[in-house]
């Protein structure tokens, strides 16, 4: 058996063992925070084919890389993906050719109704499900036409398939704010661990950013009126810091990258759905890996520009609001990198 590759280094020290994977910009849902109502999607021969993003996964894990999340846009939306997954999967211990740890995926659920039980079966042990209220008016409201059904319904699926499930709510000033109380009981009578996720400026989204922007250090302590949080220095590999609820005994996060540095222990990259490697979520250096694919790189090519890409991965981001002019500090939306 081979040995796992030592992981790549940025100039900092920092380990680079984890890559998100947008493998779409496409969504069947328009998140007032994420989209603006009028997208204009990618035309397909800039989106990198299931093949592609199949050899830059496999080139990352050669280097070292011990998860990979998929996400997008709706990942479970694009067609096929089932068969990028399975192969992914394949990939999963130890041996020639594999070295993940962790297969996973972030998703509005709405899909999961028919996918769950092939994503268990193709060795996924726990996703994120994005979900930001439990009111179905709300619901509607929040992602411009969704129904809150099928996401309720794939969440039931997943869990049903033996998949642990962490919940993801965007926590928006005026919108959902009086509804975490009802969200953390639900999610304790479910199983479910809960995160909550500060507004992030990424994108145009024709709506006023400052007037969304819920800071979740008030939050927690609101929260603190009802439920005892316990502190605990359990981590997933992301930025979120966490909590146990006592009265339920499942955990609830908070990312708060406005107002909490979580740079230091940035251990991931992204890599969009046109093969664009961004090295951090809140700056706009980036590296053409479609490209260098596409130029027919053989894989020691392709491995140099990975690396090459790496040792430019920067300090940290500095995400800011022109409160003045409400402009997005980076101007990609998220849902081109993925969250
Ligand atoms: N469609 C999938 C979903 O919604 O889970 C995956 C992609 S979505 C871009 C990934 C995560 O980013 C979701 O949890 C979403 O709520 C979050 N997100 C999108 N735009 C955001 C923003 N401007 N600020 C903070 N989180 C955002
Ligand atoms: Fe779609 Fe996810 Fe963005 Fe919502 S957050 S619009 S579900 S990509």
């Amino acid at each position: 058996m081979s040995a796992m590759p030592a992981p790549m280094r940025d100039p900092f020290g920092r380990a680079i063992t984890y890559l998100r994977v947008s493998v779409t910009d496409r969504c069947d849902l328009r998140c007032v925070y994420c989209m603006a109502e009028e997208m204009h999607f990618l035309p397909k021969k800039d989106v990198l084919s299931l093949e592609e993003i199949e050899r830059l996964s496999a080139a990352f894990i050669a280097l070292g890389t011990r998860k990979i999340r998929l996400t997008g846009g709706e990942p479970l939306v694009r067609r096929d993906v089932m068969r990028l997954i399975e192969r992914l999967g394949a990939r999963l211990g130890a041996g020639e050719g594999r070295g993940l740890d962790e297969l996973t995926l972030t998703t509005n659920g709405t899909q999961l109704g028919r996918l769950a039980p092939g994503l268990a079966a193709a060795g996924m042990r726990r996703i994120n499900v994005s979900l930001d209220t439990l009111d179905p008016a709300k619901f509607t409201m929040m992602t411009r036409w969704g129904k809150i059904g099928p996401t309720l319904d794939g969440i039931a699926a997943a869990k049903a398939a033996g998949l642990a499930v962490k919940i993801n709510a965007v926590a928006m000033k005026g919108v959902n704010e009086d509804e975490f109380d009802d969200m953390i009981a639900w999610c304790g009578q479910q199983g479910f661990d809960l995160c909550l996720i500060e507004t992030m400026p990424m994108g145009e989204i024709s709506e006023d950013r400052t007037e969304q922007y819920l800071p979740l250090s008030l939050v927690r302590s609101r929260l603190r009126r009802r439920w005892t949080l316990d502190e605990t220095d359990y981590r997933t590999g992301g930025p979120a810091r966490y909590f146990v609820v006592r009265e339920t005994g499942r955990r609830i996060g908070f990312i708060t990258p406005m107002t909490h540095n979580f740079c230091e222990s940035c251990n991931r990259v992204r890599l969009t759905c046109t093969g664009t490697l961004y090295m951090c979520l809140g700056q706009d250096d980036q590296a053409d890996l479609r490209a260098v694919l596409r130029a027919g790189a053989d894989d020691a090519a392709l491995e140099a520009a990975i690396r090459e890409a790496i040792s430019r991965k920067p300090k940290g981001h500095d995400f800011i609001i022109d409160r003045r002019h409400d402009r997005p500090s980076v101007g990609r939306h998220m849902s081109m990198t993925g969250g």
